[in-house]
């Protein structure tokens, strides 16, 4: 073995190991508070509800365990165990040009990546979303949404595939500039589309109609002078009964979207509050420092890429003889996430801090104390852990901890 093969190999042992000691202390300290429900919360939540958080927090961890185990070991079946190899000798077998043969390489491996996948996606909506009473889906709806899931990511994801492959092919070696902005310019294709285009493919959207909630959103949004194009609501009860709200589309043609599973539950003060919360979010410009990252980041992974694509290396460390753009484009981001692990504790910290200011933003514009009875109810109706493991929150959680979210909430508020 090369030298940056064992380092590859120590840092995928040593993330594996750290996800499942993670969630291994997480399912223990949510097991260990099962017994009784947080002082703060003693009023508004009762025991059956607290435990029934706890195991369904269990079932899901434990499955992320496997989940784990299975991304672990799949990696090391298609780099050291020669999966990568083997798929581009097939893929060479069938085509001479360098990009058809990269298509058919990099179909290959997310054809292989879903099928090892989907047992775990069945497990999760049929057995533990379903034995918790969340799951609303039906196996016909559930393989319809497979296969437009397929269609779509076959739609958007080969040509895009196509076209990155083509500048590393041909544009020499500015090639990773070019393939960002085709990157940046496809993300905000996608995102202006996504609106009109996709989402109607999954769901039904039909306008808001309570006329005290419209007035009260209404008001609210000339408050914190917004704009938006409509205020909608979609049928999420056709496949779970967790409920959410949502912001979509550019500019003017802003729209807001609830999920008619939340508007059933919360008040209209409480929707309220909510959506002052997710207004946060866009007037203190999260959603665009969010997209900042990513674009960044994508330059410097793609930068990255082209350094490690011409060192031999790379590919003899990783076990593939084959010297081909498209097997290192694969190779690269398999083997990335190993190394970018690590970051994940900034990235949800970063998150949480984004999710205070929105809080205080809708602390000042709606009302703190109907915030908090509208989170009250989510953890309760979503069975989110009110307890969950210190380490396992700061390192995943891109929301606060329940019990210190409220905290800040009701010293807002007083
Ligand atoms: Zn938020």
């Amino acid at each position: 073995m090369t030298a940056f093969g064992l380092v590859f190999l120590v840092a995928l042992i040593l993330s594996t190991a750290l996800r499942l000691w993670l969630g291994a202390r997480h399912i223990a300290h949510v097991q260990a508070h099962r017994s009784a429900v947080p002082p703060q919360f003693a009023s508004d939540v009762t025991l059956e509800a607290h435990q029934k958080a706890a195991d369904y927090t269990s079932a899901k961890t434990r499955l992320g365990l496997v989940s784990a185990a299975v991304d672990t070991a799949l990696v090391l079946w298609l780099t050291f165990g020669g999966g990568v190899q083997k798929l581009y000798e097939a893929a060479a077998g069938w085509f001479d040009g360098e990009i058809a043969r990269g298509l058919v390489l990099i179909m290959l491996v997310a054809i292989v990546t879903t099928l090892v996948e989907l047992p775990l996606g069945l497990y999760r909506t049929f057995r533990i979303e379903e034995r918790f009473g969340f799951n609303k889906i039906t196996p016909a709806l559930y393989w319809i949404d497979f296969v437009k899931n397929a269609a779509l990511a076959a739609a958007f994801g080969l040509p895009l595939a196509a076209c990155v492959l083509w500048l590393m092919d041909v544009s020499g070696g500015y090639w990773w500039l070019y393939a960002w902005l085709v990157w940046v310019a496809f993300n905000l294709f996608v995102l202006a589309i996504y609106p009109t285009w996709i989402a109607p493919l999954f769901n039904r959207f039909s306008p808001m109609n309570d006329p005290e909630l419209r007035d009260r959103v209404e008001k609210l949004l000339q408050r914190c002078g917004f704009r938006v194009k409509g205020l909608l609501v979609m049928d999420g009860s056709r496949r779970s009964s967790h409920g959410n709200a949502y912001f979509t589309g550019f500019g003017n043609s802003k729209r807001i979207v609830f999920f008619d599973t939340l508007l059933t539950r919360l008040t209209p003060q409480e929707v309220e509050a909510v959506l002052a919360h997710e207004l946060g979010h866009f007037r203190l410009r999260h959603v665009v420092k969010r997209i900042a990252w990513i674009f960044a980041a994508s330059l410097a992974f793609l930068w990255l890429l082209d350094f490690v694509m011409h060192q031999d290396w790379f590919y003899a460390g990783l076990n593939v003889d084959a010297r081909s753009i498209a097997v290192a484009l694969v190779l690269f981001f398999m083997v990335v996430p190993s190394f970018t692990f690590l970051l994940q504790p900034l990235l949800s910290s970063y998150s949480r801090k984004h999710e205070f200011e929105a809080d205080s933003y809708a602390a000042q514009n709606a009302s703190a104390s109907h915030l908090v009875s509208a989170l009250v109810k989510l953890y309760k109706d979503n069975a989110s852990t009110l307890t969950p493991d210190p380490v396992h929150s700061a390192f995943y959680d891109s929301h606060p901890p329940a019990l210190i979210r409220i905290a800040r909430l009701q010293r807002s508020r007083a």
